[in-house]
């Protein structure tokens, strides 16, 4: 007769199990099962925010991957009907840097001449790559989704949409093209905004430091002494600021310092900054054409720091925000010295030179005519290119913005509805968008989203078009070749001028990457768009790549806003923002009811991973190597509020972990193949029935408690509770029921295989979600005797249990750490785990006082007494750290008189001894057993176990150790567990035969005889 249950390997090959699973999910189609399944269900509505197609997925995208679909697996379990639409980011900064990379170009000179149209179909060609890459990643990692029908944000359809955004903004008022200073990428060419600052780093750089003079005009021998760590802005400097309340001091090479920076030195005269203001003096580079006519003087400004330089600061208004502010204030020139790639322009005297390879010269110069005081270097914290890296500069350039004010407060009145997860991030959205500066959409870039802005220089209107059938409309030439709304095609269309019908071109400039994928919960769900069109998201760039339909404005009601998002942290600052700016511009709404956010992935020694550090790993190695459901175990128990350290270390641990699961349905399907028990689907509906026992009763109650836990978890979107609740009733299961009931194992009793089953079904159930395939795998193993259990786990519902026993839940956990803190204190004595104990003292643990039996048993002693633990005393010893300088010399009395235990206990917990009165926290109380007895405490409960020994204690402890080493014996000659044995005992051991009946009976025994030495045989 075949087995019953097919047979477990005795670990698993994580990697090749999950393969298995993805091939029976594919063949069964599993996905589309369940989503037939749910159709009628309710709806839960989940946004995908985009993941950029332009590399290889790394591991950190997988952890956002895996709780997005933790969720909507869970949610699928409970009936919700989902749509599971991914999807792909593809256009802006992200893709461009890249192909320049792959095409080896360095500059915007060079992408023009390579030319725009090929530039953007390897553009295109990068993101159709990328995109199935990523799927196929995806796929491997467990998640579901519907993925022919990605949305991808460079399609004509998504443009429309953004371009319908960016003309209502205009017809509010709120679109303006500014002359700002704004944080510029010399390497990509382009603004940086206020959110993209955030999402670059901070690297430590060194830079070099110079002290200069400026001499005070009228003053003989007077100069202001100025530090700048950027001398490329010299040549820019058109004033100096002091702060005004500040001191400020003459030193006698007569040069002006703010003296809270010299504190060391004499001063020949002092005066108040404020009677500084006003000054002229001679500029650093007065000779250059840039600088004629320039007046340079001293300005008030408050926030002159006085912890660094000289309390004086250079002013250029061209090449910093806080001076071109200044610049407003005090009405002076603004100098911009820097072109697009970041060198110096004609007429600042270092023409063509970087600005970091202006350095050199300029100190040159400045010593050669006097003005260098000190010339040195310093490494400090310096913002770089979220994409390049290039260490970014300021620029004064004409930008286009969308003011912030009028937004504000309606996108704080909506994050105050969204619920957040972990809670207190809500509040980071608040000081966000309280500070948020107005949106820079503009790039002065290529592959991106065409900003539709028409300026007309002969009546002053800007035309903004605001759909592809008003570019039509519009269109004076140019139509024929709109092959997609993309540069250079679309620059070839020109319109005519709403205001005078003049032709007019658009504006050079492509928009913020994050436009594209802020409009996503609006332009994917059909937003006031009139009819259903299918595939047609499939339009522009996009087409060929995907079947996504663009829906009509009824699916939009029922799908917006989403009920649940979830990106990282730093989503906050674009995401998050961009979808909640462009949804609340739009709708007045939210996108999104609630989120989930999580921190950073570092590395397992907390470092970032860096693919030039060797400490990066790459998702393909993750898979072969620990498998997608250790990685989403990784992903699921981290609390998101901390960084997560992820790497093999902890995927080893967990392994280990999910051994503990294997081997408990292994056990199970061992025995029951043995003594032929067959599960039935019924038991899984209801309880298990039958005549349970004590411990089978508990075991059910256990279970239903982890599912009610692990459902409060996942309603509360935190997969760290569900993992640890699985983790502790894994542990349960395995090292209290299936230990304690071994023996009802051996001896086929079917009530025990019920309950055991039980357990472990519900539990792989409920844990599907975070781990689907060994999961799904090991459902399918336990159930598949059972005639109407569905094929796969993800099919079975969501379990329904009877309210759970928690009195017996919390009397076994109470009982469980009795046994805990017994176990401490035998080990504390060194008494090894064999030898049995005359008696343990328990106090503090009622509900375990009907449990004696098992007490004894798992503690090896003979006696449990409930009770006031007295075996314990006080030893006090002083926190020397803390009395030794507040007694002094009286310390050594009141150490004496502690050792020599004359104190008195106090009711605060302090302590009175030498005549002195010592707090709880001046000294050290250990409770330790009296002579012959071990105390462990925890929580509440005591113990203290007797770990004297006597002569009849001895000889027991030397029976058991005998039938340890007997049955290793029997082990190591292959024997059967049922097997009969002859044993000999050596001539020592005579006195155990005393013990006989309980040896053989344990050894399977039909005689135990006396020999030269210990041995065993076979009966025949
Ligand atoms: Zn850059
Ligand atoms: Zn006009």
């Amino acid at each position: 007769m075949a087995p019953i249950f097919s047979s477990f390997p005795d670990k698993p090959d994580h990697n090749l199990l999950e393969l298995g699973i993805l091939e029976l999910w594919e063949r069964e189609g599993t996905f589309e099962k369940l989503r037939e399944l749910n159709r009628e269900g309710p709806r839960f509505s989940f946004v995908d925010g985009p993941i950029t197609a332009n590399n290889a997925m790394g591991v950190h995208h997988a952890w956002g991957r895996t709780l997005k679909d933790v969720f909507q697996r869970y949610k699928a379990l409970r009936g919700f009907h989902q749509r599971y639409q991914n999807g792909f980011d593809c256009q802006g900064l992200w893709v461009e840097v890249e192909v320049e990379r792959a095409l080896g170009l360095n500059s915007k000179r060079e992408i023009e001449e390579y030319g725009l149209a090929e530039f953007a179909e390897r553009c295109k060609e990068r993101v159709a790559k990328f995109s199935e890459v990523i799927t196929e990643q995806s796929r491997r990692l467990g998640m579901w989704m519907d993925w022919d029908a990605d949305y991808y944000t460079f399609t004509d359809t998504n443009i429309e949409y953004i371009w319908r955004f960016l003309k209502t903004v205009y017809e509010r008022g709120w679109l303006y093209q500014g002359h700002r200073s704004t944080v510029w990428c010399p390497r990509c060419g382009t603004s940086i905004s206020q959110h993209e600052i955030f999402a670059g780093e901070y690297r430590e750089l060194e830079h070099p430091s110079l002290y200069v003079r400026f001499p005070l005009k009228g003053r003989e021998d007077e100069a202001l002494s100025v530090w700048t760590t950027t001398p490329w802005t010299l040549p820019a400097n058109v004033a100096a600021a002091v702060n005004p309340t500040a001191d400020y001091g003459l030193r006698e090479n007569g040069d002006w310092v703010a003296t809270a920076l010299y504190p060391d030195e004499a001063f020949v005269r002092s005066a108040l900054g404020g009677e500084l203001v006003g000054l002229e003096y001679e500029g650093p580079f007065d000779h250059l054409p840039a600088q004629q006519g320039v007046v340079h003087r001293v300005i008030p400004w408050d926030d002159v720091a006085l912890d660094e330089g000289t309390g004086i600061v250079h002013i250029a208004p061209g090449a910093g925000a806080e001076d071109f502010e200044l610049s407003r204030i005090h009405d002076l020139p603004v100098l911009a010295p820097l072109d697009e790639a970041g060198r110096m322009l004609p007429g600042f005297g270092f023409d063509g030179l970087a600005s970091d390879e202006v350095a050199e010269p300029v100190i040159r110069d400045l010593r050669h005519r006097g003005l260098l005081v000190e010339a040195g270097t310093i490494v400090h914290r310096y913002p770089t290119c979220w994409r390049c890296g290039t260490p970014l500069v300021f620029r004064v350039v004409d930008d286009w913005f969308i003011s912030a004010e009028e937004i504000r407060q309606p996108m704080l009145d909506a994050n105050a509805k969204v619920e957040w997860t972990p809670a207190f991030y809500s509040k980071r959205m608040d000081d966000w968008l309280r500070n948020m500066g107005d949106w820079n959409i503009s790039r002065k870039r290529y592959f991106g989203l065409p900003l539709p802005f028409y300026p007309c220089d002969d009546c002053s209107t800007l035309t903004v078009i605001g759909s592809r059938e008003e570019l039509e409309e519009r269109a004076l030439s140019g139509l024929d070749q709109l092959q997609e709304l993309h540069r250079p095609w679309i620059d070839g269309v020109a319109v005519a001028c709403s205001g005078c019908g003049k032709e007019v071109r658009r504006v050079p400039e492509v928009g913020d990457a994050w436009l594209d994928a802020g409009i996503v919960p609006l332009a994917t769900l059909g937003w006031e768009n009139p009819e259903f069109v299918s595939q047609g998201y499939a339009t522009g760039a996009g087409k060929g790549l995907t079947t996504a339909d663009l829906p009509d404005h009824a699916y939009w009601e029922k799908w917006f806003p989403a009920n649940w998002v979830s990106e990282m942290r730093e989503q906050i600052r674009l995401w998050f923002y961009s979808i909640s700016f462009m949804s609340v511009t739009l709708t007045g709404r939210s996108p999104y009811e609630r989120v989930l956010t999580y921190e950073k992935l570092l590395d397992e020694t907390g470092r970032e991973m860096h693919r030039s550090w060797g400490n990066a790993i790459a998702v393909d190695d993750a898979f072969d190597r620990m498998g997608a459901d250790v990685m989403r175990w990784q992903f699921s128990v981290q609390p998101p509020n901390q960084n997560l350290l992820f790497g093999f270390g902890p995927a080893n641990e967990i392994k280990r972990r999910l051994l503990t699961l294997w081997n408990s349905a292994k056990f199970l399907t061992d025995y029951a193949n043995i003594g032929g028990w067959r599960p039935t689907w019924d038991d899984l509906v209801s309880d298990p029935g039958g005549e349970l026992q004590p411990l089978d009763r508990w075991l059910v109650a256990r279970t239903n408690a982890f599912v009610e836990e692990a459902t409060g978890a996942y309603e509360s979107w935190l997969t760290v509770n569900v993992v640890r609740g699985f983790d502790a009733f894994v542990e349960d299961l395995s090292n209290w029921y299936i230990r304690r009931s071994r023996r009802r194992f051996w001896d086929g009793d079917e009530v025990a295989f019920r309950a055991l089953w039980y357990a472990l079904v519900q539990g792989v159930r409920v844990v599907a979600p975070v781990m689907p395939f060994l999961s799904d795998h090991l459902w399918r193993a336990l159930t598949s005797p059972c005639e109407d259990a569905p094929e796969s786990v993800f099919l079975a519902r969501w379990p329904e249990v009877p309210e759970p026993n928690t009195a017996l839940v919390a009397e076994i956990a109470e009982l469980r750490r009795v046994v805990e803190l017994g176990r401490q204190a035998r080990s504390a004595a060194g008494v090894n785990l064999r030898q049995p104990l005359r008696a343990l003292v328990v106090e503090g643990a009622s509900l375990a006082e009907g449990h004696s039996g098992e007490l004894i048993e798992e503690l090896r002693v003979k006696e449990i007494i409930f009770g006031r633990v007295e075996a314990s005393e006080l030893r006090v010893k002083p926190n020397l750290r803390l009395l030794g300088p507040k007694l002094g010399a009286e310390l050594v009395s009141v150490r004496t008189a502690l050792e020599a235990d004359e104190f008195e206990e106090l009711a605060d917990g302090g302590f009175h001894a030498a005549g002195h009165d010592l707090s709880a926290d001046e000294v050290l109380v250990e409770r330790v057993g009296k002579a012959g007895w071990s105390v462990a405490a925890s929580d509440g409960v005591t113990v203290a176990l007797d770990s004297r020994l006597d002569e009849e204690l001895v000889r027991e402890g030397r029976v058991y150790d005998l039938i340890h080493r007997v049955n290793s014996m029997r082990k190591e000659m292959g024997l059967e567990l049922t097997d009969r044995i002859e044993l000999t005992l050596p001539e020592g051991d005579r006195d155990l035969l005393e013990h006989q009946d309980w040896i053989a009976r344990e050894t399977l025994a039909v005689s135990v005889g006396l020999g030269s030495e210990l041995s065993i045989a076979e009966t025949a």
